[in-house]
């Protein structure tokens, strides 16, 4: 086979036309991957969201915990608390403890509307592996909060986990229809009884494994009382999947 010979000029105009702007965006987008700095030092980084050091820093929950609210316990067994009353989801899955500096990076991201921390927390949450579940139901916000907010926290690091472990977001399958006090207002005992009838269920789940993606637990009373009306909607199990839990005092 032989090829006609193409004019230089030619060769000039095709690479000029298609080449061009093909380096420029590679060149626009590592610009932008190579100026990453951490969100926790500001050290600039190599395009990830923390430097090493902090990244190293994290704290990521051990495995001596029990195996259904994942409170540390050294056997890593089932604690007293979850064998007395056990909860209407079947575990949690948790990857850090609500500690310093995953406290303030959640704070900024829910309440100082910095958005632009979902992609690193997004990442952290993703990274750390996926329970077995069929599809992700995002922790519902009542109406006036997610106005106020402007977007819901859990959706937005449900995307990340969706986008990297393939799993179907079922956004519209529960809403909050009880606008609660902010849990963290409130005493541990009185929670359960804040968040009774909070959710509906206005779908099916007949034979679906539920994980509840949320971005904080702390004694997991919002996780039961979703677990429990997903449950009554035809979920055969139901795991809450966050990123941080709260450790008790
Ligand atoms: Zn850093
Ligand atoms: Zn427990």
């Amino acid at each position: 086979m032989r090829f006609e010979p193409v004019e230089s000029s030619a060769v000039n105009e095709r690479l000029s036309n298609l080449t061009r702007p093909v380096l420029n965006i590679c060149t626009t987008w590592l610009q932008q991957l190579m100026s990453r700095s951490c969100v926790l030092c500001d050290a600039p980084t190599m395009g990830t969201w923390a430097c090493k050091e902090c990244a190293s820093e994290l704290p990521y929950l051990t495995r001596a915990r029990c195996a259904v609210c994942a409170v540390p316990l050294a056997s890593g067994a089932t604690c007293g608390a979850c064998l007395e009353r056990p909860p209407a989801f079947d575990r949690i899955v948790a990857v850090l403890a609500y500690d310093f500096p995953v406290d303030a990076l959640i704070h900024a991201f829910k309440y100082g509307g910095r958005l632009a921390l979902a992609p690193a927390l997004g990442e952290v949450f993703a990274a750390a592996g996926a329970p077995a579940a069929d599809v992700l139901v995002p922790m519902p916000l009542a109406p006036r909060r997610l106005r106020e907010r402007g977007f819901n926290q859990a959706l937005e690091l449900a995307r990340y986990l969706s986008r990297r472990h393939g799993m179907r977001i079922l956004v519209d399958a529960c809403r909050r229809v009880l606008d609660t006090p902010p849990q963290a207002a409130l005493p541990w005992r009185e929670r359960a009884r804040n968040v009774r009838r909070a959710f509906v269920c206005d779908r099916a789940l007949n034979g679906l494994r539920v994980a509840v993606v949320d971005d904080v637990v702390t004694t997991g009373a919002t996780l039961n009382e979703i677990a429990r009306t997903l449950r009554e909607a035809g979920a055969v199990s139901v795991v809450g999947w966050v990123l941080a839990r709260t450790l008790p005092r």
